[in-house]
């Protein structure tokens, strides 16, 4: 099974992505991840990568491209992967397939998670953080014992900037204007499969093994 996994900010994209790994026995690649390994390792592609970063340059697509074609082949990814994170752009994806020929591989699916963007920035925006440990408490679903203090520590709980309703729609915006032309991109290609994101955690991981059918 290998999928690319698309999903707005708040709707739960790393636990179903765990829940894919589980059920189907298969990595979940994420780039960023990689590429932090890659550097680590010291490896010849990660040293590459690194010449970039400390010049506070982007790693170029084909970089990024080489070190994912070389873990699509190890041995772990042989029953296929959820890749995360990677497309972001057209160029990206062209670069993507392109590569995917050259080792004879075929995506069998591009999962794009939906939501209501009202939901989701009520969910987020109900988040409240501790001042002093950093806990994370939700309002609407693991709200803290008493108002605006933190259970472990008796610390005061705010707001965070990421977590306030403009902030949100603004990453909201910014994810419907990167993956819209994505989405068209498989939509031709007939790989997408529309899950919506809305409800329970099992509801979402059923409405993906339904259309991993
Ligand atoms: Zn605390």
């Amino acid at each position: 099974m290998r999928v690319i996994l698309i999903g707005p900010p708040g709707v739960g994209k790393g636990t179903q992505a765990k829940l894919l790994v589980k059920k189907y026995h298969i990595p979940q690649i994420s780039t960023g991840d990689m590429l932090r390994a890659n550097i680590q390792q010291n490896t010849a592609l990660g040293q590459h990568a690194n010449t970039f970063m400390e010049a506070g340059k982007l790693v170029p697509d084909d970089v990024i491209l080489e070190m994912i074609r070389v873990r699509f082949l190890e041995a772990d990814c042989k029953d296929g992967y959820v890749l995360d994170g990677f497309p972001r752009t057209i160029p990206q994806a062209e670069g993507l397939e392109l590569m995917l020929k050259k080792i004879d591989q075929k995506l069998d699916a591009v999962l794009v998670i939906t939501a209501d963007n009202a939901e989701i920035i009520r969910r987020l925006s109900s988040r409240r953080s501790c001042q002093e440990c950093g806990a994370v408490y939700n309002l609407l679903f693991s709200p803290p014992h008493k108002t605006d203090i933190c259970d472990h520590c008796g610390g005061k709980l705010y707001q965070r900037d990421d977590d306030k309703p403009a902030t949100i729609q603004n990453r909201l915006d910014v994810y419907e204007s990167q993956t819209a032309p994505l989405v068209e991109f498989y939509y031709k290609m007939d790989l997408v499969r529309k899950v919506n994101g809305m409800g329970t955690i099992d509801e979402v991981s059923e409405g993906i093994r339904k259309a991993l059918e």
